[in-house]
């Protein structure tokens, strides 16, 4: 009776101290409810599946330059070079290995949708207004995946550009919207798998150059035809779906970036 009383009133003095009660807290064992998706396992070269694939859709931004991470459920060199690059980002020990501390980032950063803390799929669902994710080349489900990717890339973006906001100006495309706003008759934009971007802090150069260390393979800015007053971003050498090579494209002339 006596020991009870005094549990309680322990667990009541925790409670009421911050310090203390996080101390109790991390002293418990790991169970993280998130409501996207949890990690059951550290990560590391050599290991493969879905959990693989979940963590590379979401280091994807942090792929070395010109470089991208292949979403394949394979963890090799890429993956590891881009867990390293998004550990140094968020103040992590950068060893490669996604493990408690990789996955608790992730867990903040991530939204219960799965879309990443700054960009939703409402921002991305432009499609001139209309909307729901069809109309395009691929399925909806296709087309959404495709922009929960580049939704984690622009997260990087953002985060490696001091995290400024950045702001979607247009993300997926339908068939007839692409061809009302003339874009290009196999754009990106169609599959879900590319954003225009602007910044009322970061001029357009600045995001042009910093998109080069973030996984986009297509980059067209100041100086391309019909680029100057936003930067497309893409992940066009991942799309297989496409009848386009697959090969890194960046354009933005005026920012001396080129290839
Ligand atoms: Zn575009």
């Amino acid at each position: 009776m006596r020991q009870k009383t005094l549990k309680r009133a322990l667990v009541a003095f925790a409670l009421a101290l911050p310090g203390a009660a996080i101390a109790t807290v991390a002293a418990a064992p790991a169970a993280h409810a998130d409501g996207c998706y949890t990690w059951k396992r550290d990560l590391y070269q050599g290991r493969s599946g879905d959990d693989v694939r979940q963590l590379q859709i979401r280091v994807a931004g942090w792929a070395a330059r010109g470089a991208i991470v292949r979403i394949d459920g394979d963890f090799g060199p890429e993956t590891a070079a881009a867990v390293k690059r998004f550990q140094t980002a968020y103040g992590l020990r950068s060893d490669g290995i996604a493990g408690k501390q990789t996955f608790s980032k992730l867990y903040q950063l991530q939204d219960n949708d799965c879309t990443p803390a700054h960009f939703s799929y409402r921002e991305l669902d432009g499609g001139c207004g209309k909307g729901g994710w069809s109309g395009g080349p691929l399925s909806a489900t296709e087309t959404k995946a495709n922009a929960v990717h580049t939704m984690w890339k622009l997260e990087a973006l953002r985060r490696g550009l001091g995290d400024k906001p950045l702001y979607v100006t247009s993300g997926f495309r339908d068939e007839s919207c692409n061809k009302q706003v003339g874009g290009a008759s196999n754009s990106q934009h169609l599959y879900g798998n590319a954003a225009d971007v602007t910044s009322q802090s970061r001029s357009l150069c600045e995001i042009s150059r910093a998109s080069r260390d973030h996984g986009f393979s297509g980059i067209y800015g100041p100086g391309y035809p019909g680029h100057d007053d936003h930067v497309h971003v893409d992940s066009r050498r991942e799309n297989n779906r496409d009848n386009l090579t697959n090969r890194t494209s960046w354009a933005a002339p005026d920012c001396g970036v080129s290839r």
